[in-house]
């Protein structure tokens, strides 16, 4: 339905009885999304702002439904969080970025790390572990060469979330704290946990020559992971003046349209394999 919003603007507003419906319909096309071939991974590289060199990738899920088009993750995974189905599709995802890993080595490229979201749900199961110890296994990439990144919820809302990621830490995977200082401001984790990582939020690096405070927030988050001798990685670098800005403050790896949109497992070959 069409409907009149204060400022006179019509916008689309379904019906809650239409939105329970596309919700449904949604949930489940996406039950059956793996068995049907629609899904598949996107990979965006992580650089080295000084040299251009590549320093990892980080695996993004797409979902290509015949009907429905690209529907983006951010619809998609608060419904397969919310439907159970994270576990199969997180399962799903870690597996295929660790097999392109070792298809991009047998084409010649070596990409030094991946990088792979994890969903708090993921971790409310217990088999985390066993699940990325086993995908490792099975797909024969080092565990060095994978890290992990999960946001401060996953740590600050799961009961046995030291557990799990001390557990994970232990089999040789890395940890990055995804969109970091847009969650829980609790810091007092960082210094228990073994963190490798800290991505610093898109929304902080947006308005970083504008913005006093958006400045501010990244340098603390900077000298934090120096101080604490951490990496940290910016996320949504999408101009050399951001990007100068993060070298002048001692931050030198981003991830970003500047560099580098996601890219097909093809692309990112021809792209970079020189
Ligand atoms: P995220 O983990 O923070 O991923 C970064 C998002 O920023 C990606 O959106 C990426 O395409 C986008 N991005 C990267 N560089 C730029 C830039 O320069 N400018 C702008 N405007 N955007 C940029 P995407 O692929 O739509 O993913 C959205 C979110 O969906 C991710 O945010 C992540 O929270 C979630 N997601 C994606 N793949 C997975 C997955 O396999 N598992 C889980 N659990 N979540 C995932
Ligand atoms: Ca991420
Ligand atoms: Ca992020
Ligand atoms: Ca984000």
């Amino acid at each position: 339905a069409k409907a009149r919003g204060r400022n006179g603007y019509s916008f689309y507003t379904p019906s809650m009885t239409g939105e329970g419906v596309e919700r449904l319909r949604l949930e489940t096309f996406l039950r059956r999304s793996i068995e049907k071939d629609e899904i598949f991974l996107n990979y965006q590289p992580q650089v080295d702002i000084d040299t251009g060199a590549l320093v990892g990738v980080e695996a993004l899920v797409r979902w290509n439904h015949p009907e429905l088009g690209l529907v983006p993750p951010i619809r998609f995974i608060p419904l397969a969080e919310d439907t159970g189905f994270i576990n199969q599709l997180g399962q799903w995802v870690l597996r295929e970025a660790c097999r392109q890993m070792v298809r991009w080595q047998e084409a010649g490229l070596v990409v030094p790390k991946i990088a792979v979201n994890l969903s708090v749900k993921q971790f409310e199961r217990g088999s985390i572990v066993n699940m990325v110890a086993d995908t490792l296994h099975e797909t024969g990439l080092e565990p060095a060469r994978l890290q992990l990144e999960v946001t401060e919820s996953v740590i600050m809302n799961t009961d046995d979330a030291m557990v799990f990621i001390n557990d994970l830490h232990a089999i040789g995977v890395g940890l990055a704290i995804d969109d970091f200082g847009t969650g829980y401001s609790s810091l007092a984790y960082l210094k228990q946990l073994p963190v490798q990582t800290l991505k610093i939020d898109r929304s902080f690096i947006k308005d970083i020559s504008t913005d006093v405070n958006d400045e501010a927030i990244a340098i603390a988050i900077i000298q934090l992971g120096k101080s604490m001798n951490l990496s940290v990685i910016a996320e949504g670098v999408e101009t050399t003046q951001q990007a100068e800005f993060l070298v002048r403050h001692g931050c030198h790896l981003a991830q970003g349209y500047l560099y580098s949109k996601p890219l097909d497992a093809d692309v990112m070959l021809t792209q970079w394999k020189k």
